[in-house]
């Protein structure tokens, strides 16, 4: 564990390093407030500081201030040296942030402890960040495949039109399914099909820029959305995901099986003005088009599409299959 000792008297620096250092602990010291809050915002910067509250530049409060201002994560904890102890200062302290203090001269074993503390703190701190940041990929991505849920790609997909509005930059969508998957759970059961839809999913995420947002819409369909792209290198990626998904066949639990897509897809190149849910009623119907005409296929869509957007069945809000 690496700990900040931020004090201008150089006597009690060293004193104060020299006891830190026999407990295990290393130690990075700055001899005024300006150079602790540099130590502090370094990459791998202690995450707990003794900062003496008289120092020049900016004294102790003053730093504590600004990380709790500026740096929330992760938690640094801080522990105010201070040789008045006046309660009104007490206060201050630590109302300035500071997770605690201590009056000069203080006993080692005190400080000690209170190191120990911090540092139970820290830990608790920590985990919570952690289960935090598990419980929001959870809440965001699909369990089977890793890509994003449903929600969270239509919300992407809100979001991605506005901005391509705002920009007058083109967005190209694609809605992606794969081609009688009934029958593969059907034939060779649930987790060859399951298989087949992780494999399906990294070919997607291969061929796509990091920028670009796949996420599962629904049991074996997938929204793809490409910032950037114009009608035409929508057209030409959702061809260049069709043929990698449809080649070589995947490897499976049951063996090698041959699996294909279906793609609708449009870029709002040339309908700059339509809502996000237009364009998904848009793209929905390509890819309807695109399996009647035949499967295995690209279909763009076109006016007719447009003028027949009020597809009944299209239920993008609510979670669960969409329904064709
Ligand atoms: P089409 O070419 O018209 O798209 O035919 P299809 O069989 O692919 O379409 P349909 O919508 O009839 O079937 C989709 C199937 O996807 C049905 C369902 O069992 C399967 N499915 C949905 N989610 C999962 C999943 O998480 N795992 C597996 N193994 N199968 C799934
Ligand atoms: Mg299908
Ligand atoms: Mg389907």
């Amino acid at each position: 564990m690496k700990i900040l000792i931020a004090d201008d008297e150089q006597v009690s620096r060293l004193m104060l390093q020299r006891l830190l250092t026999k407990w295990g602990y290393e130690v990075v010291s700055a001899e005024d407030g300006i150079s602790a809050w540099e130590q502090l915002n370094r990459p791998e910067a202690p995450r707990i500081a003794l900062l003496d509250w008289m120092m020049p530049r900016r004294n102790g409060v003053d730093v504590c201030r600004e990380m709790r201002a500026k740096r929330p994560e992760p938690y640094t904890y801080i522990l105010l040296l201070t040789a008045k102890d006046a309660k009104e200062s007490v206060v201050e302290g630590l109302e300035s942030g500071a997770d605690d203090y201590l009056t000069k001269p203080y006993h080692p074993q005190e400080l000690k402890a209170r190191l120990r503390v911090g540092i139970r703190l820290l830990e608790l701190e920590d985990n919570l960040v952690q289960a935090r940041e598990a419980m929001r990929f959870k809440a965001t991505h699909d369990a089977l495949t890793g890509i994003w849920n449903r929600g969270t790609i239509l919300e992407t997909l809100d979001r991605e039109i506005t901005r391509s509005q705002r920009e007058s930059v083109s967005l190209g969508i694609l809605m992606g399914d794969l081609d009688h998957f009934k029958s593969v759970n059907d034939t060779y059961g649930h987790l060859t099909g399951d298989d087949v839809l992780r494999e399906a999913t990294a070919r997607i995420q291969a061929c796509v820029r990091p920028y670009d947002a796949v996420g599962r819409f629904g049991g074996e369909e997938f929204l793809i959305l490409l910032p950037g792209c114009d009608a035409k290198a929508t057209a030409a990626k959702a061809e260049q995901l069709r043929a990698t998904v449809g080649q070589p066949p995947i490897e499976t639990l049951t063996g090698p099986l041959r699996v294909t897509m279906s793609i609708g897809a449009v870029a709002t190149e040339n309908w700059p003005d339509e809502s996000a849910k237009q364009v998904l009623l848009m793209v929905d119907a390509a890819l309807y088009r695109a399996k009647e005409e035949g499967r295995n296929r690209v279909a763009v869509a076109g006016s007719a599409e447009h003028e027949d957007a009020h597809h009944p069945s299209l239920e993008f809000s609510s979670q669960g299959q969409q329904k064709k």
